[in-house]
């Protein structure tokens, strides 16, 4: 868990869209391996949001419920800490397996709880040539919305991508996690545009001031 995760509203780096859900999920938080990362869901109104880009939940599901917390805030914290407690879950699973450790009970433990919530509303449609995640209208819970991102970590951390997720290199603290689809396996960054592109530039720049390196 990150206690001191500050709070901001920043911008998604490209070529994370392609990712599965529970990488971008626990990439809501950046610069994780400094000593202040970076919140970027900073209120239940912000994760209500970022589910409906990410295309889980239907608007009209999710305007309900942001309705309903507007006059019911209460409700909305509960979810919004149990959502980032889930996270947080995920993302201490996937690195001690990453690292070969076994997980902690009670974050597992936490995991689990949610993975087997019951989820009434959550169901598969057909929509636009696609099948994609929706709720069934007025039987929507809250727990329905951390279905698909469940679905995805427990795949993730059993299913054929499980030994190919990494953590960003960046030397600046990055900390995203990526799922790492290179044949030769042995991309380090979370996205060449970024990270990558800065670390290429700096041993570029280290190159012709030591020629010797
Ligand atoms: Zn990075």
């Amino acid at each position: 868990m990150c206690p001191d995760i500050r709070r901001t509203r920043g911008k998604a780096k490209r070529g994370l869209e392609t990712e599965p859900h529970a990488i971008r999920f626990v990439n809501t938080v950046a610069w994780r391996l400094r000593a202040s990362p970076e919140e970027r869901l900073s209120s239940p109104e912000a994760l209500l949001e970022w589910l409906g880009t990410n295309g889980i939940g239907y608007k009209t599901a999710l305007e309900e419920l942001s309705e309903a917390w507007r006059s019911r805030p209460a409700e909305g914290a509960v979810f919004y800490e149990m959502a980032i407690r889930f996270r947080e879950a995920i993302y201490d699973i996937l690195i001690a397996k990453m690292r070969g450790n076994e997980p902690l009970q009670p974050t597992l433990g936490l995991f689990n709880e949610l993975l087997t919530s019951p989820r009434p509303g959550l169901r598969l449609e057909w929509d636009r040539n696609a099948l994609v995640w929706s709720m069934r209208h007025g039987r929507a819970s809250p727990l329905d919305l951390l279905g698909p991102i469940a679905f995805s970590a427990s795949e993730l951390m059993t299913g054929s991508k499980a030994g190919k997720v990494r953590q960003c290199e960046d030397d600046r603290g990055c900390g995203w996690l990526f799922v790492d689809e290179s044949r030769s396996q042995r991309r380090r960054w979370c996205s060449m545009g970024d990270c990558g592109n800065r670390a290429k530039a700096r041993r570029h720049y280290q190159r012709v001031r030591s020629p010797f390196l």
